[in-house]
């Protein structure tokens, strides 16, 4: 690794799962940051300025929400959510907050490094606007709105380049049925998480090689949805 090793402040009131993570994220060539409440999390993040906050959702003194919240007033910094079942609403008001992707407990180091990898990439200054965006066989041209599968040319209806261009944008992160009707419908009144399905299921058919089992457009049950690009 050239670029330094990049700071993660973990925000969790649970020692084993803290534990859990220290061994993993050191073990990773990370530097590693804990919080056990919500405040000691906030002032940590305005003194160390670390590159990832992941943050759980149900904190002893204030919940996730919040805490994005207060975050989002002012620090950019990519933040994971740590959430357990149950907590789905907790989960998408704080995507919604301006969170930037979620993990469900228990996940596999793996996942979390995965997931950590997607916020770092986001966070590299110019990468989201290159005109030119590749994943497996396809090729999508943003400056001359064109989408390749292969060689071949395929022709997206306006708004089906809008919601897949919206997916491109967030590669790899989740995104929620608000943002999306917000960034693709642009808040028109009835529109809803119908629409999305419709649109989802006709790009699938354009893009991929097996609709019915997409490999990068993927459904996050009960969220939104997810331009997969590992794993
Ligand atoms: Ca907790």
């Amino acid at each position: 690794m050239n670029a330094p090793a990049p700071l993660v402040l973990l925000v969790e009131d649970e020692p084993q799962m803290r534990r859990f993570l220290r061994v993993a994220l050191e073990g990773s060539g990370h530097h590693f940051l804990e919080a056990a409440t919500g405040q000691e999390g906030l002032t940590l993040a305005a003194s160390h300025r670390p590159q990832v906050i992941l943050l759980d959702l149900g904190l002893p003194d204030m919940d996730g929400l919040e805490l994005t919240q207060r975050l989002r007033e002012w620090c950019a910094t990519p933040i994971i959510v740590l959430s357990a079942r149950g907590q789905e609403a907790d989960k998408i008001g704080a995507l919604d907050a301006g969170a930037d992707d979620y993990l469900t407990k228990p996940f596999s180091t793996g996942e979390l490094l995965a997931r950590i990898r997607v916020a770092l990439r986001h966070e590299r200054p110019g990468e989201e606007d290159a005109p030119l965006f590749t994943l497996g066989r396809w090729r999508v041209d943003l400056a001359r709105r064109q989408v390749f599968v292969g060689e071949e040319e395929v022709h997206l209806t306006p708004l089906e380049y809008k919601l897949f261009t919206t997916l491109v944008r967030h590669a790899g992160k989740v995104v929620t049925h608000q943002q999306l009707l917000r960034e693709v419908w642009g808040g028109v009144p009835g529109a809803q998480p119908l629409y999305l399905r419709v649109y989802m299921t006709q790009l699938r058919h354009k893009l991929e090689e097996e609709p019915s089992r997409p490999r990068y457009l993927q459904t996050e049950p009960g969220v939104g949805y997810r331009l997969k690009i590992e794993g």
